[in-house]
């Protein structure tokens, strides 16, 4: 069989360890990682015609609509050269967002990262932030040499906004309404690949490697 470039994505809840994934893959398979949230902050930060109007949405704490958020990750994949394939992150969100990507391209693997929303909690709201240098820590998995000081520079921690449990269980119902039915999408299509994201991060990691060789794919 002849091994096939990874043309992919990546996704999972918040708290499930794919952004970190993505990259890890993309280092080791030398192929770039596109994601979602990056190109907006830098579309925002550019003041672009369509970065101006995703601010617009992001400040009314508004969803940014499809027809735009697909406008600029079509602009941004015609922008690399993605021959020897890729990784998407962040995108698609929804089913919707993924009909769109699959006029533009083919998509020959999606790898879904597994985990229990009780876990997503567990690590989201243990998560403690320094008000300073900004290092974050975890009150049971990374906790700080000092209860709620900063090891590195001797400031407070704090929980982020973000990390409170009744965001992170906004979020979480928010991601199994939108985001989850790609999973029924991508495997009705054969290409979805679940991986249970319940173990530590370099388990996690060996284990999408052994799959996606086994599968065929450059590695
Ligand atoms: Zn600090």
């Amino acid at each position: 069989m002849r091994s096939k470039h990874l043309k992919g994505v990546v996704f999972g809840p918040q708290g499930s360890g794919k952004g970190t994934q993505g990259v890890l893959m993309a280092e080791r398979l030398n192929i770039p990682i596109i994601g979602a949230g990056d190109l907006f902050r830098a579309e925002m930060a550019e003041k672009s015609t369509l970065g101006q109007l995703v601010t617009q949405y992001v400040n009314q704490g508004l969803l940014v609509p499809d027809e735009l958020v697909n406008a600029l990750m079509t602009r941004q994949l015609k922008r690399h050269d993605l021959s020897r394939g890729f990784i998407l992150d962040g995108y698609p969100r929804n089913v919707e967002q993924a009909t769109s990507l699959d006029r533009l391209l083919a998509i020959n693997l999606v790898i879904q990262i597994k985990i229990s929303d009780t876990e997503v909690v567990k690590r989201l709201s243990g998560r403690l932030q320094c008000v300073k240098c900004k290092s974050v820590y975890h009150e049971t998995e990374a906790p700080p040499v000092k209860k709620g000081i900063c090891s590195l520079c001797g400031e407070k921690l704090m929980r982020r906004e973000d990390d409170k449990e009744d965001v992170i269980k906004q979020r979480l119902k928010a991601y199994h309404y939108m985001t989850a039915p790609l999973a029924g999408f991508y495997r009705q299509k054969g290409v979805l690949l679940v991986i249970n994201g319940e173990q530590p991060i370099q388990y996690v990691f060996e284990d999408i490697m052994n799959k996606i060789s086994k599968l065929g794919f450059v590695t």
